[in-house]
């Protein structure tokens, strides 16, 4: 099953989180629920491959549990055209890894590399991993600055947040694991990916979630 993020052409508000997501934003319909924003939907940590490298893409989204179809309408041919794909980080690294013989990918990575660590901020990025180090010392190595890296692109791409972000309240790194630990270490991801409704999904996970926290908690 895929499921479908939309490129709205009009002004739109998350309905879970109220954000003004402005003209061009990239949401996902929740039936009755309306329109969530990435955030919401818990799709924020997926990569957008753009169309171009047709073996890139097929393998990249052979590699991603959790994917979408990018879709946007063209007022023009009157009806919604793809865009490109969001996969997940490593699906596009293994994916790379295995086109690895097409120098152009290489280069891709590159520059998306180069704009990822453009937008994130150095020091944040350090002080918010010491901080999940601190509260999960149990948490693997390295962990805490994928944990500390998402959650400063996350708040970069929201502006206005980004001052209340960087306060680093302990509540915003519990956050930030929480919604790692769910996609790394539950099959939260793939539940999505079947279809299963986000809060039935989370349910669902619960347990799961808490034995990981716990674990993390404790010293390593
Ligand atoms: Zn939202």
């Amino acid at each position: 099953m895929d499921l479908k993020v939309f490129i709205t052409t009009h002004e739109t508000t998350c309905s879970e989180c109220g954000e003004d997501l402005g003209r061009h934003a990239w949401i996902l319909l929740a039936g009755e629920r309306g329109a969530l924003c990435l955030a919401c939907a818990d799709l924020d940590h997926l990569l957008f491959l753009p169309p171009g490298d047709a073996a890139l893409t097929r393998r990249a989204n052979q590699h991603s549990t959790l994917s979408a179809v990018v879709l946007k309408w063209s007022r023009a041919r009157k009806r919604y055209e793809r865009q490109g794909l969001l996969v997940e980080a490593q699906a596009l690294e293994q994916a790379e890894k295995e086109c690895l013989a097409d120098a152009d990918a290489r280069q891709r990575r590159q520059e998306r590399d180069a704009q990822r660590r453009a937008i994130l901020d150095a020091e944040y990025v350090a002080r918010f991993a010491r901080q999940v180090r601190e509260l999960y010392p149990g948490c693997p190595e390295d962990r805490e600055t994928e944990i500390a890296e998402h959650a400063c692109l996350k708040y970069s791409r929201r502006v206005g947040r980004s001052a209340t972000a960087k306060d680093l309240e302990e509540d915003a790194i519990r956050l930030a694991v929480i919604a790692h630990v769910r996609h790394a270490e539950t099959s939260y991801d793939q539940l999505l990916a079947d279809g299963c409704e986000r809060q039935e999904a989370r349910f669902q996970v619960v347990v799961t979630l808490d034995q990981v926290l716990e674990r993390w908690e404790k010293q390593g």
